[in-house]
This record gives structure tokens, sequence and C-alpha cells, in this order.
């Protein structure tokens, strides 16, 4: 059996202290600064790196903490709860256990140590195009082995971090759909060094939010073949196994916007003062405000359970799924009661409100849309029949 805590070890606290002390040297003006030049944070990462949190995950013998899954979305979730954006680094986070599971020793060795000390980055995960969206199976980007190369072809959508980043993961696919027994088959992992690569264009797309985001063009870009990641056809395996990772952590995200949504509008109601009294006197502010409060923490325990599950080694695709799917909701719920209560105020961007409701959204999307995550929950949970 595993067991879950209710409440946090001294470690944690001390975990997320940490952390937010860090935060506190990148104010709500750092944000809204990068979010108007759709910047990336570089000074906020590069002291978060070299506090050695963005290798929380990373064993100690190459130089990381070793930490449990937990421990890295209490990172996350502080950076955010502190009104920070942690779309910035997250996915370091678990791009790195796709190596560390499926990598050769060589390639851990090689690359491991190096991201734990900030030396390299690897931020940056190619998984969707334009033709196949969340159908995965059917990408069309294609990496054709040609002696001691693969050679890429194909194009990429809303790859976040490629100009920030120094080393790449990519799914391609390796054996025509027509020639495998399963479409999951003849699918590639591939990391490789963005610094040498020739024959890719990379155009950075202006989103809603600041994401650093770009699609991607491959025109006989040739990588080594040791780029490959564990066997060649066994790719989309390997991407499935750090889908749990992702949900734990992107949920965790989802839940420090919560936190941050809450603490704000509790603050903004308690005192901003119309019909001579503070708004949060009114039950038709306060009760939206409290019953997104209530989501987070129902959030927060399934997100808990999760990597409890997860850290143990035990199955927990149903709860790392629920978690992400009601931490995005709690977000969204919790946004819209602090942009609700702060009137006009909440559309200013002095506020940072409308800031970090742009920015909540988009885990009701990506890396998954909710509608995928009902749906494996009606399939693999609870028996229903495939929808799709
Ligand atoms: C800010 C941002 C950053 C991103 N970063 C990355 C990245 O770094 N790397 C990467 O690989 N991808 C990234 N993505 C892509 C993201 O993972 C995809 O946008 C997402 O998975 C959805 O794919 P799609 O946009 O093609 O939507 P589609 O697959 O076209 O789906 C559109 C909508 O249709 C609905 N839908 C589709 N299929 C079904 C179904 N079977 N049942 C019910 N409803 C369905 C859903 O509501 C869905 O939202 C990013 C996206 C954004 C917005």
């Amino acid at each position: 059996m595993v067991s879950m805590n209710v409440g946090l070890t001294d470690e944690q606290r001390a975990l997320k202290a940490g952390v937010a002390e860090i935060g506190k040297r990148y104010p709500g003006e750092y944000w809204r600064q990068l979010d108007q030049e759709r910047a990336y944070p570089e000074a906020f990462v590069a002291e978060l790196t070299r506090a050695g949190y963005l290798a929380a995950l990373i064993p100690q013998e190459y130089g990381g903490a070793g930490l449990g899954i937990l421990e890295g979305g209490l990172i996350l979730e502080t950076i955010n709860a502190g009104g920070g954006n942690a779309a910035a680094c997250h996915a370091q986070m678990y791009i790195m256990g796709t190596v560390l599971r499926h990598g050769s020793e060589a390639q851990k060795r090689r690359y491991l140590p190096k991201i734990a000390t900030g030396e390299l980055r690897l931020q940056a995960f190619g998984v969707t195009e334009p033709n196949s969206g969340s159908d995965t199976t059917k990408l069309q980007t294609t990496a054709l082995r040609q002696g001691d190369r693969y050679i890429v072809n194909g194009q990429k959508i809303f790859i976040s971090r490629v100009l920030q980043t120094d080393l790449m993961l990519l799914l391609a696919r390796t054996t025509p759909v027509d020639q495998v027994k399963r479409k999951t088959d003849g699918l590639s992992v591939f990391l490789f060094d963005l610094r040498q690569a020739q024959g890719l264009e990379v155009r950075p797309l202006r989103l809603m939010m600041n994401h650093s985001t770009s699609a991607l063009f491959f025109d006989n870009m040739e990588i080594p073949a040791e780029s490959l990641i564990g066997e060649e056809g066994r790719g989309f395996a390997y991407i499935l196994d750090g889908m749990n990772a992702e949900r734990i952590l992107v949920a965790s995200d989802s839940l420090g916007d919560g936190r941050w949504f809450v603490e704000k509008a509790v603050a903004y109601s308690n005192q901003r003062v119309v019909f001579g009294r503070p708004i949060g006197t009114n039950q038709g502010v306060q009760f939206p405000i409290a019953k997104a409060h209530m989501a987070v923490e129902a959030a927060e325990l399934m997100r808990n359970k999760a990597g409890a599950l997860f850290d143990a080694g035990q199955p927990c695709g149903a709860e790392a799924n629920m978690a992400k799917y009601l931490a995005a909701e709690a977000a969204w719920e919790a946004a819209n009661a602090c942009i609700d209560c702060h009137g006009g105020y909440g559309f200013a961007e002095e506020y940072d409100v409308e800031r970090k409701f742009r920015e909540a959204r988009v885990y009701k999307t990506a890396p998954i849309n909710q509608n995928l995550v009902m749906a494996y929950v009606a399939e693999h949970v609870l028996g229903l029949p495939r929808s799709y």
C-alpha cells in the first residue's frame, strides 16, 4: 500500500520557502515587462538553475538532487503561486525523464550532469504537428537512417522554448505507417543538439501569452545516429511513459495559479470598498472565491495522490490525468473569480490578473486538452467504449 501525507514534511516546506525566496526577487513588474516584450525570463531561469531547482528530479549520481515528482511539483507550484510563470522551465523536469528511463548510460553520462549544472538546457520537446494534432501516431515528420546519420524532414507546431534551449527531444516516424503492425510502432525519439542543427527553420509564434513557442520546419536536417534514444520504432511507448510525470507537474503549475488567484481575490475583496463596505462582504463576491478555493484544495489532494503513487513506482495514469484535469479547471475557476471581483481593474495590466488569466488558460488545452483526459478516464478507468 502506498501512503500519502496530508500536509508537507519539513523538507518540503523548506523547499517551497527556498523557491519562494527566489520568486520574491522577480515580482510582477518583471513578468509584466517580459510579457509585453514576449521575452524569455533568462535571469529567473538562470537563478533557479544555479540554485539546483531545475535539477530536482535528476538522480544524485548524475549531479541532481534526486527528489521525487511531488517535490518537482512543489517547485513549479510555488513559482506560479508567487505570480511567476513556471512554463518557462517546467519541461526540463519531465523531458529529462525520457532520457533517464530510456537513454543509454553513455547518453545519461553525457547530458544529465551538464543539464544539472545548467551548462546545457533541455527545454524543448517536439511532438505536435499541424496535420495530426492530438492524434500523435499520425505525425508525418520522418527521420530516415543514412549511414551514421538520420535525415529529418517535416514540420512541428507549437513547440516551446526552441530558441532558449540547447537540446531538444524529438518524436519522428522512422518506419512508414503502412509498414508497421500497429500505428504506435515505427515512431522514434531523438535527443539532439539544436545548436548544431542545419536544415531547421524556427518561426516564433506570437500567442495569447508569453510562451516562447515556435513552428519548426525540418528540411533534410541531419542528426547523428547516436541521437536515437532507446530502440528505433519504440518512441511512442517512451513518450507515453513520460506522460504521467508531465501531467503531475503541469497540474502543479495550475495549482500554483489557483493559489495566486484566490489569494489575490481575497486581498482585493477585503480592501475594495463600494457601497460603503468591502466588496468581499457580499456573498455574490465571496462565494465564487470560496468555491474556487475548495476546487484548488481538492485538486491538490489528487495531485498529491498521483505524486505518491508515481514516486512509489505504482501505476498512476488515472490519478495523473485526473490531477491535470482538476487542477486546470480549479485554476480557471479561480482565475474567473479573481478577474470578476477586480471589476475593471482585473483588465488593467498593472494588477497582473489579466496576465495570469491568460497564462492559466493554456492548461485546459496543452499539453493535452481536457476532452482527451475525459476520454482517457471514460475508457481506461470506467471501461466505456473508446470514442476516437
Ligand atoms: C502554449 C502552447 C505550448 C505548447 N507547447 C508544445 C510543445 O512544447 N511541444 C509540443 O509537442 N506541443 C506543444 N503544444 C501543442 C499542444 O500539445 C497541442 O496544442 C494540444 O495537444 C492540442 O493539439 P491541437 O492544437 O492540434 O488540437 P487538436 O488535436 O486539433 O484538437 C482541437 C480540439 O478538438 C477537441 N478534440 C480533438 N480530438 C478530440 C476527441 N477525440 N474527442 C473530443 N474532443 C477532441 C479538443 O477540445 C481539442 O482542444 C503547445 C500548445 C500551446 C497552446
